[in-house]
């Protein structure tokens, strides 16, 4: 398999496979990334349900709101942030052979799409996954960042798990879309969550309604999902509705917040970023 960028080989020289201090029974010690205030989650337990362009727009909406803020693409397999960032090459090295982050709209990232081309397939097993998402971590050189928020990949796996384990997150955000079968998974990613003591600062109900562009009716298409959150004493944060500009502008690489960043459809993810920054651990 040829890469265009293999910085990842460099990890294989490591013993341990994390390479972390360890603490009793065998849990590595949750670490802080250099650099970084604040790291948030946004996590969704399935994937298609518009979890990257939550990530994105919120860490524009932070940087629109006055925080500096950054992307991490914890998605080995399908990094979704450089379309997003409309970015492509490779990252670079820093004078002390960190990996330097891709910067455009006012804002930094970091993506395995910065690090093997984008047309490759991503065929590893655990180990190393498990040491490319060590780079990602803890292998990059970020300028001060208020925020760092970290698009996750699908699901509560291996890689889910570790980075809950890793890092010290200082909240996550949850995203679904309404449908029954979207938030059971949703729920399994809560339960993960605590168990892993990770705050939650709550629930983003993604494409929760469709608003006619023509007579502005809005339509609830599936049965509001926050209702059923309130057990888990989650509260919801945004609900952004179904839109077709969203998934326009993001095709173009320019998401919403960049291209329409005072419109409507740029608030719910104004008021996610909003309440990351009141969020009280
Ligand atoms: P995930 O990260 O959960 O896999 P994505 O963020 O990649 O999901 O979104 C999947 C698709 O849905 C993309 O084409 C995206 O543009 C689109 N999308 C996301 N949110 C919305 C929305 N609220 N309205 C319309 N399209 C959306």
């Amino acid at each position: 398999m040829s890469f265009r960028f293999l910085h990842t080989t460099k990890l294989l020289k490591h013993e341990n496979p994390l390479g972390l201090p360890k603490q009793s029974k065998n849990l590595p010690i949750k670490q802080r990334i250099a650099n970084v205030n604040n790291i948030i989650l946004v996590s969704s337990a399935k994937g298609g349900v518009g979890k990257s362009t939550v990530s994105i727009n919120t860490a524009l909406a932070l940087n629109h709101l006055g925080k500096r803020s950054g992307i991490l693409d914890a998605d080995i397999f399908g990094p979704s942030i450089p379309k997003l960032m409309n970015l492509k090459g490779e990252s670079r090295l820093s004078n002390t052979g960190k990996l330097l982050p891709m910067s455009n709209y006012g804002i930094q990232s970091m993506s395995m799409g910065y690090l093997v081309g984008d047309s490759q397939p991503i065929v590893w097993r655990g180990l190393m996954v498990m040491k490319a998402l060590q780079q990602l971590l803890f292998d990059v050189e970020w300028a001060p960042l208020d925020y760092l928020v970290i698009d996750m990949p699908p699901g509560t796996g291996d890689t889910q798990l570790s980075i809950g384990q890793l890092l010290k997150i200082d909240g996550a955000i949850i995203v679904s879309t309404p449908q029954d079968i979207a938030m059971i998974d949703a729920v399994k990613g809560i339960v993960m969550f605590n168990k892993v003591n990770i705050p939650i600062i709550g629930l983003v109900e993604n494409m929760s309604y469709f608003k006619c562009p023509n007579c502005n009716h809005e339509s609830h298409i599936f049965k509001p999902g926050n209702l059923r959150m309130e057990k888990y004493g989650l509260e919801t944060v945004a609900s952004i509705p179904l839109n077709e500009e969203i998934c326009l502008q993001s095709d173009k690489g320019k998401p919403v917040l960049v291209s329409k960043p005072d419109s409507e459809i740029s608030k719910p993810y104004l008021e996610i970023a909003r309440s990351i920054i009141n969020f009280k651990k």
